[in-house]
This record gives C-alpha cells, structure tokens and sequence, in this order.
C-alpha cells in the first residue's frame, strides 16, 4: 500500500505546506528540512516509508518547537531525535491513541 505525506499540516493554528522535492534537500539535513518563518517543511520522499514517516514527525517536532519557543529555548536537534523516534514508535505500535486524540 503507498501511502501520500500530506499536502499540509496545522500548526498553532497555521497552515505548513509540506512538499516532497525530488533535489537533494540542503546537505546536513538530507531526509527533511522545515522552516517555521516560511511555514513550509520538506520530505524526501527517496527513503523508506518508516524513514519518511520519522521524518515527518522529526520535522513536525521542529516546528512545534519554533511555533511556541524562543530561539534560544527550542529543541535540540538531540532532544528532537530521540523523541521523534519514540514518538513514531508509540504512534505505529498504538493506532488507538491516535483514534483517542481525533
Ligand atoms: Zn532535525
């Protein structure tokens, strides 16, 4: 089964549009890239379907961090890591929280 990102994400109320380029994302953030300013996120979408899935959120957890925090008081790119990966995990492993949330 191919499953599409979304088009868009809401975000405290803003809409970020999230594209799948097909270029080469900026190196040092070769699976995805997310700009809170410009409200736009980019997904490779030449990787695994996990892959993109983590990515999504890794970038997902960027912005929320961005949309609420100072600079000087966001996430780690460590600390967006290592919870974007838990939190992939218990989003795939839990369908029912999600059903929870909706
Ligand atoms: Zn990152």
């Amino acid at each position: 089964m191919t499953k599409k990102l979304p088009e868009t994400v809401r975000v405290m109320g803003f809409t970020v549009a999230v594209s799948s380029p097909n270029e080469v994302l900026d190196a040092g953030s070769s699976f995805g890239s997310s700009n809170w300013d410009k409200q736009t996120m980019r997904i490779a979408t030449d990787q695994t379907l996990e892959r993109q899935q983590n990515s999504l959120i890794h970038e997902l957890l960027h912005t929320a961090s961005s949309s609420v925090l100072e600079l000087s008081e966001q996430l780690t790119e460590r600390q967006v890591k290592g919870v974007g990966v838990v939190l992939h995990q218990i989003f795939r492993d839990n369908p029912a929280v999600l059903e929870f949330l909706r």
